[in-house]
C-alpha cells in the first residue's frame, strides 16, 4: 500500500534563502505526524507546498502514491484547517459546513446529511443555525474542521490550529481533535511550535529546524533517545553537558569541560578524546549520599518549591545540574546543602555536540 504523503528530497528556495532544505519524510494512512519546530524553520512553507500553494524548487511531493507535485490545490483533495478559522460570517454553521459541498455541486439532500453526520463527529450539531459570531472560539474552531472533513479528504492538514486559543481550550481541542481524528481515522499533518502539544497529540513527531528535519520518531523516543543536544533541549529539558570521553586501562569517563569527572560503563564505542554532549533529564537525576558510588558530588544552589513538582539547580564543581523531584511531602533540601547526584546509566546519553549553526535561540 502506497503512503498516504511523501515527500522526496523536497528544497524550497526564495531568492537565495532555502527555507527547506532536502525534506524527505513518509506518513502512512491514518497516521497523525506533527512538525515541530521554532518559528522560521520551516513547518508552514513544507505544509504549503504539500497543499499545492507554493511549488518545490526541487523534488517531489505524492499523494497516495501519485505524484502531485505540479497540481494545484483544487485537485489534491485536502483539508485545510488553519489559525483564524476564515469562517464566513454570514453564513451559519450549516452553510459554513455545507460550502466546500456546494463548490463541488453535490445535491442538497446529501449535503444536509453530510452537513448533520460531520457536525455530529465535532459534537455541534445543536449549534447548526448559529452564526460563527454565536460561537466560542473552541467551537468557532471545530466548525472549521467539521468544515475541513466534510468532502472527505484524503489527508487533514491543520496550521496552528489553536494558536489563539487560551492554555485550558487549547489542551481541551487538543483531547477533542485527536478524538475526532481517531475515530475519523484520516492522515493528519499538524504544524506547532509547541513540543508538549505535539508530543501529546502525534504518532510521530518531526522536529524542523532552519529548513532541516533534525529528528522523526515517535514522541516517546523522541524523549528518551534524542538524537543531538538540540532535540534533548527543544524537546523537554534536560541539562547538556559538553565535555569529553576518557578512556583509561579499561575504564571510562565522562569528563565535562568545567572539569567533573562522570563514570562510564566501558564499551568499544568509546573513544578516547572524542567530543561529546551528555544528555540528562532533569528529573531521572536523584539525590544520594556518599556511600553510593555512582554519585558525584554536588551543592544545592536555588531551590524552587512547585507543588507537584520541586526545580533544584545544583552545582557539581563549575558544572550547573538541574534536578526535578517529585514533592513526597519531605523536607526539601535547601541552598547551600551539600550532597550527591546520581542516574540511571541508560538516562545519561551521550550525543553529539551542539553546532552552532542548530544551538536552539
Ligand atoms: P512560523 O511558526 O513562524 O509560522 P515556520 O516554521 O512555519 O514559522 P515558514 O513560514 O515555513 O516557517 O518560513 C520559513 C522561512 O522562510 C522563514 O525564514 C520565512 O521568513 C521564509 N519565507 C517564508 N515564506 C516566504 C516568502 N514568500 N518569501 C520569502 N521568504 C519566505
Amino acid at each position: 500500500m502506497s503512503p498516504a504523503v511523501e515527500f522526496r528530497n523536497v528544497s524550497k528556495n526564495f531568492g537565495s534563502f532555502l527555507a527547506v532544505d532536502d525534506f524527505s519524510l513518509t506518513v502512512a494512512k491514518g497516521q497523525f505526524v506533527t512538525l515541530l519546530g521554532s518559528s522560521g524553520s520551516g513547518k508552514t512553507t513544507s505544509l504549503m507546498m504539500l497543499a499545492g500553494f507554493m511549488t518545490p524548487s526541487s523534488g517531489n511531493i505524492y499523494l497516495d502514491g501519485q505524484d502531485v507535485t505540479d497540481l494545484p490545490p483544487h485537485r489534491r483533495n485536502i483539508g485545510l484547517v488553519y489559525q483564524n478559522y476564515a469562517l464566513f460570517p454570514h453564513m451559519t454553521v450549516a452553510a459554513n459546513v455545507g460550502f466546500p459541498l456546494k463548490m463541488r455541486h453535490v445535491p442538497k439532500d446529501e449535503i444536509a446529511n453530510r452537513v448533520k453526520a460531520t457536525l455530529e463527529k465535532v459534537r455541534l450539531h445543536q449549534f447548526a443555525d448559529r452564526f460563527p459570531s454565536q460561537l466560542s472560539g473552541g467551537q468557532q474552531q471545530r466548525v472549521a474542521l467539521a468544515r475541513a472533513m466534510v468532502f472527505e479528504p484524503s489527508i487533514l492538514l491543520m496550521d496552528e490550529p489553536l494558536g489563539a486559543l487560551d492554555k485550558n481550550l487549547r489542551e481541551e481541542m487538543q483531547v477533542e481533535i485527536k478524538r475526532i481524528q481517531r475515530e475519523v481515522g484520516i492522515t493528519t499533518i499538524y504544524v506547532t511550535h509547541d513540543q508538549e502539544e505535539a508530543m501529546s497529540m502525534s504518532d510521530n513527531v518531526v522536529v524542523m529546524s532552519r529548513g532541516r528535519i533534525e529528528q522523526a520518531a515517535p514522541p516517546a523516543e523522541l524523549y528518551e533517545q534524542p538524537g543531538n543536544a538540540f532535540i534533548a533541549q527543544f524537546v523537554g529539558s534536560a541539562n547538556v553537558i559538553s565535555g569529553k570521553v576518557s578512556v583509561n586501562k579499561g575504564t571510562a569517563s565522562f569528563v565535562s569541560d568545567a572539569g567533573v569527572v562522570i563514570p562510564l560503563k566501558p564499551a568499544d564505542a568509546l573513544i578516547d578524546g572524542t567530543r561529546k554532549a551528555a544528555v540528562i533529564r532533569p528529573e531521572r537525576v536523584r539525590f544520594t549520599t556518599a556511600e553510593d558510588t555512582v554519585g558525584i558530588p554536588a551543592t544545592v544552589e536555588s531551590v524552587l518549591y512547585g507543588g507537584t513538582m520541586i526545580r533544584y539547580v545544583t552545582r557539581s564543581g563549575d558544572q550547573r545540574i538541574h534536578v526535578v523531584t517529585v514533592n513526597r511531602g519531605d523536607t526539601p533540601l535547601q541552598p547551600g546543602d551539600a550532597t550527591y547526584l546520581a542516574w540511571e546509566e541508560k538516562d545519561f546519553r551521550l550525543v553529539e555536540t551542539p553546532q552552532a549553526e542548530t544551538r536552539q535561540t
